[in-house]
């Protein structure tokens, strides 16, 4: 099942996407819902963010040569950080550079989307909890985060969260391919095999700190290759079984 949110005549709504089309739902895809649209094909919708989370919590240095080449010891715990709302944005709108910072770098993850209210969940009980998964890019100011040495700003700028472009229930537990690419050139290929704290993990440690809410986002981490965006730039990334998540960069002036 593939779970997404799209606008037609400017209203948007959630959606099931099949055969390249998207019929609507209603209410939500967290809890039971009707179609209540016929299907219409996917090049006539504008995909929006797949989710509104309340919050996005984002894991830091979760794969071993991305610490590695951020000079970082691998953690023995998984580093969290927050990253807001209003960093939001869908597939195909652009990341804006702030002013701010003068280097601005693309981070492709694999993200967790939370199905129901969860909190002090085993990780035998933590997919039980998740409605899908999704591509994120968790953008990043790298010279305001080296400066400030917590990370609020350097993450949390308006939109440094594009996610999409939908929500994968039923994946498998397999390891999934994940590549960024950078107009077109691959620049970072991993493997969530290599995840040092895996999903279920993951979840299950974030609940035993903060309640989860329906919607609430857990991006679990960049493999090595992050690199430097600029205006014009155009942002890809794929992770297989999910797909593509594009985004166009400007300058935010
Ligand atoms: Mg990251």
């Amino acid at each position: 099942m593939i779970f997404c949110r799209f606008s037609r005549d400017g209203d948007p709504s959630f959606g099931v996407v099949e055969d390249h089309a998207v019929a609507a739902i209603a209410p939500d895809p967290f809890q039971a819902y009707e179609t209540v649209s016929d299907p219409v094909p996917l090049s006539e919708v504008r995909l929006l963010a797949p989710v509104l989370p309340s919050k996005i919590v984002a894991v830091g240095l979760n794969y071993r040569d991305h610490a590695g080449e951020m000079g970082m010891e691998v953690p023995t715990e998984p580093v969290l950080f927050l990253k807001p709302p209003s960093s939001v944005i869908g597939p195909e709108e652009p990341i804006r550079l702030p002013k701010l910072s003068r280097r601005v770098e693309f981070e492709g993850e694999l993200a967790v989307v939370i199905k129901k209210k969860a909190r002090n969940l085993a990780p035998a009980e933590a997919m039980d909890a998740v409605l899908g998964f999704t591509c994120f890019n968790d953008v990043t100011a790298r010279d305001l985060q080296k400066k400030d040495g917590q990370w609020s700003r350097a993450k949390g700028f308006d939109t440094f969260a594009p996610i999409g472009p939908w929500i994968v229930a039923d994946l498998g537990g397999g390891p999934l391919a994940i590549e960024t690419f950078l107009n077109g050139e691959r620049r970072q290929r991993g493997s969530t095999a290599d995840l040092i704290f895996n999903v279920p993990e993951l979840v299950s440690r974030v609940s035993h700190v903060m309640t989860l809410e329906p919607g609430d986002v857990i991006s679990t981490g960049t493999p090595s290759g992050v690199g430097p965006l600029s205006p014009g730039d155009l942002v890809d990334v794929k992770i297989e079984g999910i797909g593509t998540l594009r985004n166009p960069v400007e300058s935010g002036a």
